[in-house]
């Protein structure tokens, strides 16, 4: 079973972002840069399968600037086998990444594919849901537990109150949630192997896929700063302003 996994260049999660001082996007010059956090727990996912004998070749996905070559070599480094770039200088949105997917498994054909539940510089929480709908597959979002036996897949989802366990046929798409694994450290050995795999870069035009943005930002803005608080020298007395001055209980 071929696994095809989708792993994003942002922001790295400790950097405090800083918005741009025209309020057009956030400043990312001179910024540390990391796989998407869930997109690791993601490739974690794909190895440990490829390792439990469920997956035979995991082919790393990553769409963007020349750099996100860096996010496939730590993917590579984690354990996929090869990784394709799409590469463009073109500001991506969820359904442009949705449909360069869709072509990369039209040539691929892999029977699943692994995605973070959200990439944390935009939380559109969009791309994987899209790509199952342009596929016609099925999808499992926010998988805490994914088991392969045979022609489907048994996957648990952290939900609302809980955990939902359905069963579903491969070809499939699934989203990561945090709790699905804890990703290994990037070993020296692993990375100077990583340097050695397979790497293809195509551009959007060569999967045929249209890009463009569909959606404008109008503004990007700080959220307001905290007031700063008050200490208060008993229950009694925090009760009272919860009552009667913040009118919340
Ligand atoms: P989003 O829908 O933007 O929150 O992203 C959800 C997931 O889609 C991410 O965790 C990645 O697995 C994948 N994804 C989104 N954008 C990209 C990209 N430019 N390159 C590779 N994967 C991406």
């Amino acid at each position: 079973m071929k696994v095809l996994v989708a792993v994003k260049r942002v922001v790295d999660y400790n950097v405090k972002v800083r918005v741009k001082a025209d309020g057009s996007g956030v400043d990312t010059a001179g910024v540390k840069m990391s796989m998407n956090p869930f997109d690791e727990i993601a490739v974690e996912e794909a190895v440990r399968l490829k390792e439990a004998g469920a997956a035979s070749e995991i082919v790393a996905f990553s769409a963007g600037v020349a750099a996100c070559q860096e996010t496939l070599r730590t993917a590579l480094a984690i354990g996929a086998d090869r990784g394709v770039l799409v590469s463009t200088e073109v500001e991506l949105q969820p359904l442009a990444v949705a449909k360069l997917l869709q072509a990369v498994v039209d040539k691929e054909q892999p029977r699943l594919v692994i995605l973070g539940k959200q990439a944390i510089d935009d939380d559109c929480n969009q791309t994987a849901q899209m790509l199952a709908a342009l596929l016609g597959w099925g999808q499992a979002t926010f998988a805490s537990k994914v088991e392969i036996d045979g022609d489907k897949a048994r996957v648990t989802r952290e939900v609302d109150g809980g955990l939902e366990t359905l069963e579903l046929a491969l070809p499939l798409v699934v989203s990561t949630d945090l709790r699905l694994n804890e990703p290994r450290y990037v070993t020296l050995p692993n990375i100077m192997k990583a340097k050695k795999k397979t790497l293809d870069t195509l551009s959007p035009a060569d999967l045929g896929v249209d890009v463009s943005p569909r959606l404008k930002t109008l503004k990007v803005a700080e959220p307001p700063r905290r007031g700063a608080g008050v200490k208060v020298p008993d229950v009694a007395t925090l009760v009272a302003k919860l009552k009667n001055e913040a009118k919340v209980i």
